[in-house]
């Protein structure tokens, strides 16, 4: 049998056709029309309801017959049980914890990670591919993640098959030598993968298909290729071919706004859906991401604006409450579900919220005895109910205003349509949305077709995303409304999309000003202090002393001028101070720590922990066979063999910080982490050689202001003296003992010249190193400077040095500002003392203000700050 495939741009018509040619095969006997996702599906049925109404034609509808395709094939196979895509992910989670990795690390595996993983298998196997199947596709394409997947695949199959369960991957395959007695009708999708092509070819031998294509013009590339290629894939099935032509169409007003914030932004939209009671608006369509947290939000505020009495719990909420109650440390999901469901109280605002709590609590229980999980951790529990709590929306019941997902796209025409958060990074997303076989740059030996089609590159989704934009603008009939906002809900500024830029700048809308009348209607005193802070920060203002960092309570001041003075201070954290009070408060008074990164690779810090360690260890052990190498360079082939013992020790001694990272990647580390090793010494050497007076390292890892080297102390007028402590990397000394120079090592990418941080009271840990050296461990040596050692670059060109002992001493190009005359020498020195009593003075007298009304960017605390919101 024949498939009728109907091409054309959007708006050309492809759907009525289809349609005209349905209500035919109805009055003839069974069809089925078949949409990508449910969403579309309803929508098409809808529109064929109004389609007969109009047309004058008459059609008998038995039974659903607008089906996703999902739901076909769950019907095709006869409505037989699957696993959900819960259940999936559950069972990848527990398989994951006990399974032999080679990316990722058995210790940090995220239910996220394992929801990516049970996705992949899922569209693995709708696509026709089986675990033998992916090994020998590996040879080619995939890196260690890939790897990991490939073995839990495995493990999955079997004990799905051992439990006897099937999943939607299984169904699908199933479907693929099953028939269908009736014609069928395709629409709306923009690209078939292989499983989907296999399908449609079988079930196409069998009844007549009618199947849609859209085309895009030559301006949409690489959009326009991308579908051709989709095209010309279905052209040897093709019986009949119609190609419709562009209809003209006059696209709606579109208006491009820029907001300050994110929070700006969903308010004016909720505005924008509401309208007011002098304005009659069409009801528009909201158009987010799928997984943009934008729709709750919008919901939040909405029910505010309503009523904040009865206001929903927020999933946060509801989490912290279940937090307090205790559980033990290792459980079945069993136990840990009839621990909570005996422990946790009813809720008085919301009830129902409780009952439907329960339920979550007797499907966790349902699945844990059906896929026979074995125990999960406290904190594995958490993180499951979590992420249920967050895909279920179990407290949200509907919206009161249309929303749709970007990624669903849209059939029918709509007249108002509303896109916020056009911002780039997510509308076009730029990164693909799977995470396995996403990277490009893996260890394949060359492009899998098969692969590359299932798992597409991040530039064929940016063309997909281009295309449903188009389609969104050509859909709607009265008015477009794109906003972005300018300040992400981190502060962070953002970029607007690439999308928007043929729409002309942007208007600006203000920050939404609220009446005190609007504001009680708002009902949250927070909010007004919110105001009254962002209005004193704007205006540089500090009439409220306390919201501005300025600690008023004499108590607090008592206690934070005894502490400060008893306690020592590092450059270090006296650099947070210059650089923001407001920073020094929360990481060194409140002791806030940010949350650190997990990622499968060696930490900056970690590794930067382990090559001081090196240094100090051949510095301190070897010196003698680094002097030796001065003056004979054969000696460096025993410093290179050397090299792999002490790479053995400190790898050992530092075991416990690789253990964060996955251990395949360990060898790679070692291998980079010596290579940057042998650069520096063998740098070192090189430039000694050519030095007449050199300074050889005479101490490492130097700490003082402990019990054992007191404080350096520094007096400070009607107050009692600051105390310093530090560590200092390296002293090098001259051959008599006459001079010295301190070296710190920098394992960051790149260093910066401090020169102009010195004078701004911004760097202070050479001078004071400095003057700490001097006074309690060389006094009678005189200093040469202090120098930056940027080790992952073989770099030294940073530091304070008295410029006369340059090319004897130490060597840097005649041009650098970090040398300098004796008299600047001095000034540096002052300034840095200056400064310091400066902080320190401050920081016993509670003040912690940083006053600025620019946005803070890439700020751990600018929520806690509340600079990450309006
Ligand atoms: S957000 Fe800004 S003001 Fe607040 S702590 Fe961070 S840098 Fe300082």
């Amino acid at each position: 049998m024949p498939i009728t495939l109907i091409t054309g741009p959007v708006g050309s018509g492809r759907t009525t056709l289809l349609f005209e040619k349905l209500s035919d095969a109805l009055a003839k006997g069974k069809a089925v029309y078949i949409a990508p996702n449910e969403t579309l599906a309803t929508e098409l049925r809808t529109a064929f309801l109004s389609f007969l109404e109009e047309s004058g034609k008459r059609a008998a509808l038995v039974g659903d017959i607008f089906l996703s395709l999902r739901s076909f094939v769950y019907r095709l196979t006869q409505k037989t049980p699957t696993m959900t895509s819960f259940q999936q992910t559950l069972l990848c989670f527990e398989l994951l914890q006990s399974q032999q990795l080679r990316y990722f690390d058995p210790h940090h595996i995220s239910f996220q990670i394992a929801r990516d993983a049970a996705s992949s298998i899922h569209t693995l196997k709708k696509n026709g591919i089986s675990p033998e199947q992916l090994e020998v596709l590996l040879e080619t394409r995939g890196s260690l993640q890939e790897y990991d997947l490939l073995t839990l695949f495995k493990r999955y199959e079997t004990k799905r098959e051992d439990l006897h369960l099937l999943d939607e991957g299984d169904l699908f395959q199933r479907a693929c030598s099953l028939s269908y007695t009736g014609e069928i009708f395709v629409d709306e999708f923009t690209h078939l993968q292989p499983g989907e092509r296999t399908l449609f070819q079988n079930l196409a031998a069998q009844t007549h298909m009618h199947l849609t294509l859209p085309e895009a013009d030559d301006e949409h590339q690489p959009f326009a290729s991308f579908l051709k290629k989709s095209i010309s894939t279905l052209q040897p099935l093709t019986h009949t071919h119609q190609q419709l032509p562009k209809k003209n169409h006059e696209m709606a007003q579109t208006t491009l706004l820029s907001l300050r914030s994110s929070l700006d932004e969903t308010r004016f939209c909720l505005q924008q859906l509401l309208g007011t009671e002098d304005e009659s608006f069409s009801p528009a369509m909201i158009v987010t991401r799928q997984r943009s947290a934008f729709p709750k939000i919008l919901f939040q505020e909405w029910k505010n604006v309503q009523n904040p009495e009865r206001a929903p719990a927020p999933v946060s909420r509801i989490f912290s409450e279940i937090l307090q109650i205790s559980l033990p440390e290792e459980a079945s999901l069993l136990t840990f579900a009839e621990q909570l469901r005996k422990s946790l109280q009813p809720t008085h605002s919301d009830p129902s919220l409780h009952l439907r709590f329960l339920h979550l609590l007797q499907t966790l229980s349902a699945q844990a005895h059906l896929l026979q999980l074995k125990t999960f951790s406290r904190t594995e529990f958490y993180e499951i109910i979590q992420f249920h709590l967050e895909q279920e929306n179990i407290h949200q019941p509907q919206l009161p205003f249309e929303t749709r997902s970007f990624e669903r796209s849209i059939s029918q025409p709509h007249p108002r349509i509303i896109i916020p958060e056009m911002n780039e990074g997510n509308i076009p997303f730029l990164a693909p949305e799977h995470f396995f076989f996403s990277d490009q740059l893996d260890f394949s030996a060359s492009p899998n077709p098969l692969l590359d089609e299932i798992f597409p590159a991040a530039d064929q989704l940016l063309a997909l995303d281009a295309f449903r934009f188009y389609t969104f603008l050509t859909k709607a009939t009265e008015e477009v409304v794109l906003t972005f906002s300018l300040l992400d809900h981190k502060g962070q500024e953002t970029i607007p999309s690439s999308f928007v830029k043929n729409f002309g700048p942007p208007l600006p809308i203000e920050s939404q000003v609220f009446s005190p009348e609007a504001l009680q209607t708002l009902g949250t005193e927070a909010l007004l202090q919110r105001i009254t802070i962002e209005q004193e920060r704007r205006a540089m203002r500090k009439d409220h002393l306390s919201y501005h960092g300025l600690i008023q309570d004499p108590e607090a001041r008592k206690l934070l001028k005894e502490r400060f003075t008893q306690e020592c201070f590092s450059p270090s954290r006296l650099e947070t101070y210059a650089e923001c009070p407001m920073r020094f408060f929360f990481e060194k008074v409140l002791g806030l720590k940010p949350e650190e990164e997990i990622t499968p690779e060696v930490q900056p810090k970690d590794r930067g922990t382990i090559i001081h360690a090196l240094l100090e260890c051949f510095y301190r052990d070897y010196r003698n066979l680094f002097s030796a190498a001065l003056t004979d360079a054969s000696k460096e082939k025993e410093i290179s063999a050397l090299l792999d013992q002490l790479l053995d020790e400190v790898f050992l001694q530092h075991d416990h910080l690789l253990q964060q990272s996955a251990p395949a990647l360990r060898p790679f580390e070692r291998k980079a982490i010596r290579k940057v090793i042998e650069k520096t010494l063998f740098l070192e050497l090189e430039t000694a050689r050519a030095l007449s007076t050199p300074l050889l390292p005479s101490h490492c890892e130097w700490i003082f202001g402990t019990e054992h080297v007191k404080p350096l102390s520094l007096s400070l007028e009607n107050d009692d003296d600051i105390l310093i402590q530090g560590r200092v990397d390296r002293i090098d000394v001259s051959h008599d003992g006459s001079s010295f120079l301190i070296v710190d090592y920098k394992t960051g990418k790149s260093i910066e010249s401090i020169r102009k941080k010195i004078e701004d009271g911004l760097h202070l840990q050479i001078p004071l190193y400095i003057a700490a050296v001097q006074k309690l461990l060389l006094p009678h040596a005189s200093a040469l400077g202090g120098l930056l050692f940027a080790v992952m670059k073989g770099e030294k060109t940073s530091g304070m040095l008295k410029k006369e002992h340059n090319e004897k001493s130490f060597s840097l190009s005649s041009r650098s500002r970090a040398l300098i005359s004796e008299e600047e020498w001095e000034d540096l020195l002052e300034t840095s003392f200056k400064y310091t009593r400066d902080y320190v003075t401050a920081i016993r007298n509670g003040n912690f203000s940083h006053l600025t009304s620019e946005p803070c960017k890439y700020c751990t605390f600018a929520q806690a700050c509340r600079r990450g919101t309006s």
